[in-house]
């Protein structure tokens, strides 16, 4: 009998509640059970795709190419394995399913409304999925927060699985913060009150974790119990912490693993955390310390480019050193080239970011022209490795005005274009060249040394590439083509016979970055920075 962990968030959003899930998953997984992670996000967007990182953080690519919220992405790092795009349920897929359901006449005779139909669907996705993957249990993170209007239809799913699969086999926990005031006092009133309302829906959590900057004193403890009616050894505390990596292990210490096994009434195994333990020893215990420009244009806000803040951080810990990133928003470039001094003076090396259009661009291609010519390293994530081919074409080949058609869809020089296969799409969402994708790599090239491996699997998200009509132009000037696409195109590029560490990617290979198995690119980065200090 597959067991249902449902975990709901209250009073703000952006409380780590995804870390939370992935920790809950991963201490289960780490006991001996399997485990799979859902995410459902309330809006009406079929996947993330469609939105910018400015409206709901980093799109993150699964293997099988979807386009998913970033909670997948803390899922799959946790858990250590990969997930579908199927584990990703929003709104926009569940209404598309019922209206499609509702056209070809399955619902003959009814008047189709969200109860049943809307929450059937719900329930019918979330049951599918777990009786695929054949887990023992499954963890569902609601997104959101309780009160929302849009939530309404997954948290009475939620409610009704408990109803029908039994109090044995659903477990609910709630996420809430709890404010410290300027005086030091933290406030538990926000919390009950979130509480109320999931009860005011027919949810009575099991657990209920606090988030707050600091850790709940016995009192705050106590009133969380009482007002929150859950007993006190179900009130965990969720400190502020640094290393995300830590709150699985904060949480069993207080014996959240045991509480919810004995009430799934599974039996309890200590789970084996040692690796874990150490990778977040040596996170938390660097010996030397390096700088990493991110040149972006989303770099307000953090969450943008959350798979490669982890992919660096899975590379800092294996190598002892601690990374610190120094943002710098391409644009501020474009104004201000006086800037680059001083950045390249306090920088070990940079990763040009990936992403989308014409803001920013010309500031990372002068950024990219400055540290190539001065050998300061330069890793490119897929729009950054095609805008260091576009600096390349301009300055080094010579090709006056030289560009992504992205950028100026009227460059006398379209060095990187849309891939053919993108010519004649017309909708834009599930459309770009997505998923993991088979890379071909140049025996001897720095790429290769990476890998050590001719032939790997990347993860993509992108329609424009590197055009083959001026690879040969691209490499007489001295840069090397050394992986490619089955079809033939350019996957990584690198400069020839050069100690610089160049290095541009068309895909994104954070996105497979994993704590206990980091990325060989981004391990290959980081110990080349640390090893020059
Ligand atoms: N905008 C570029 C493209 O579509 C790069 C995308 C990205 O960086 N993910 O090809």
């Amino acid at each position: 009998m597959t067991k249902y962990i449902f975990i709901t968030g209250g009073v703000l959003s952006g409380l780590g509640k995804g870390i939370v899930a992935a920790s809950t998953g991963m201490l289960l997984l780490r006991s001996g059970y399997s485990v799979t992670a859902i995410k459902i996000d309330p809006y009406l967007n079929v996947d993330a795709g469609t939105m910018s990182p400015y409206a709901h953080g980093e799109v993150f690519v699964t293997e099988d190419g979807g386009e998913t919220d970033m909670d997948i992405g803390h899922y799959e790092r946790f858990l250590g394995y990969n997930l579908s795009k199927k584990n990703n349920i929003t709104s926009g897929q569940i209404y598309l399913s019922v209206i499609s359901k509702e056209r070809r006449g399955d619902y003959l005779g009814q008047c189709v409304q969200v109860i049943p139909h809307v929450v059937n669907e719900i329930k019918n996705r979330i049951k599918e999925i777990t009786k695929e993957y054949n887990v023992d249990i499954a963890v569902i993170e609601i997104g959101g927060t309780v009160g929302d209007i849009e939530g309404l239809p997954f948290l009475e799913a939620a409610r009704q699985m408990r109803f029908e699969e039994g109090d044995k086999n659903v477990f609910y926990i709630h996420v809430a913060l709890a404010p410290v005031l300027p005086s030091g006092e933290l406030k538990t009133k926000p919390v009950q009150h979130s509480v109320q309302e999931l009860r005011r829906i027919g949810i009575i959590p099991d657990a209920i974790i606090v988030r707050s900057s600091k850790w709940l004193d016995s009192e705050a403890r106590y009133k969380i119990s009482l007002y929150g009616n859950v007993p006190l050894q179900a009130v965990y505390s969720n400190p502020d912490m640094p290393n995300p990596y830590k709150v699985p292990l904060v949480l069993h210490e207080q014996g959240f693993t045991k509480y919810i096994v004995g009430k799934l009434g599974l039996d309890y195994r200590e789970p084996d955390l040692s690796s874990w333990a150490e990778f977040v020893n040596r996170l938390d215990n660097p010996v030397k310390s390096i700088k990493v420009g991110m040149i972006g244009k989303y770099t307000k806000i953090r969450d943008s480019y959350v798979s490669i803040i982890e992919a660096l951080r899975h590379a800092a810990a294996w190598n002892r050193v601690k990374v610190e990133l120094i943002w710098v928003e391409a644009t501020d470039i474009e104004n201000n080239s006086e800037m680059l001094k001083s950045i390249g003076d306090e920088i070990d090396g940079a990763i040009i970011l990936p992403g989308f259009g014409v803001r920013g661009a010309e500031g990372k291609i002068t950024a990219i022209q400055y540290f190539r010519e001065r050998e300061k390293p330069v890793l490119g994530i897929c729009f950054g490795m095609q805008l260091m081919i576009v600096e390349f074409a301009r300055n080094a080949v010579g090709l006056h005005g030289a560009n992504s058609t992205e950028i100026d869809p009227n460059t006398p020089h379209p060095v990187i274009d849309l891939l053919p296969e993108q010519r004649d799409i017309k909708e834009i969402g599930g459309t770009l060249r997505l998923g993991a994708l088979k890379i071909l790599i140049k025996p001897g090239t720095l790429a290769w040394r990476i890998y050590s491996s001719t032939e790997v699997y990347e993860r993509h998200r992108h329609r424009y590439g590197v055009n083959q009509k001026y690879i040969d132009m691209l490499e007489e000037a001295g840069m090397q083509i050394s992986g490619f696409s089955e079809e033939g195109f350019a996957e990584i590029v690198e400069l020839k016979n050069s100690k610089q560490f160049y290095l541009g990617t068309q895909a994104h290979p954070e996105f497979k970055s994993k704590p206990l198995s980091p990325s060989p690119i981004y391990m290959y980065f980081i110990q080349h920075l640390a090893s020059k200090i």
